[in-house]
């Protein structure tokens, strides 16, 4: 596996995650993810991803709740 950037080494390792979103704001300080020992860029696992999915169609289902 290589860096799509800069075709660097990936390393397993973990990195923050940050979405944004019009009205919040998800941030992860560390979830599991490839980093390019070259250019710090992370490459998520699939398995960090999917449930980041997950996590976010809850939230989604749920905002309206938290509607002022
Ligand atoms: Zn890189």
């Amino acid at each position: 596996m290589e860096c799509v950037y800069c075709k660097g080494k990936l390393k397993k390792s973990e990195a923050p995650f940050t979405l944004e979103r019009p009205d919040y704001q998800i941030h992860w300080n560390g979830l599991p993810a490839y980093v390019c020992t070259q250019c710090g860029e992370p490459a998520f696992e699939e398995k960090a991803l999917e449930l980041i999915e997950k996590a976010v169609e809850s939230i989604e289902r749920e905002k309206d709740r938290l509607a002022v």
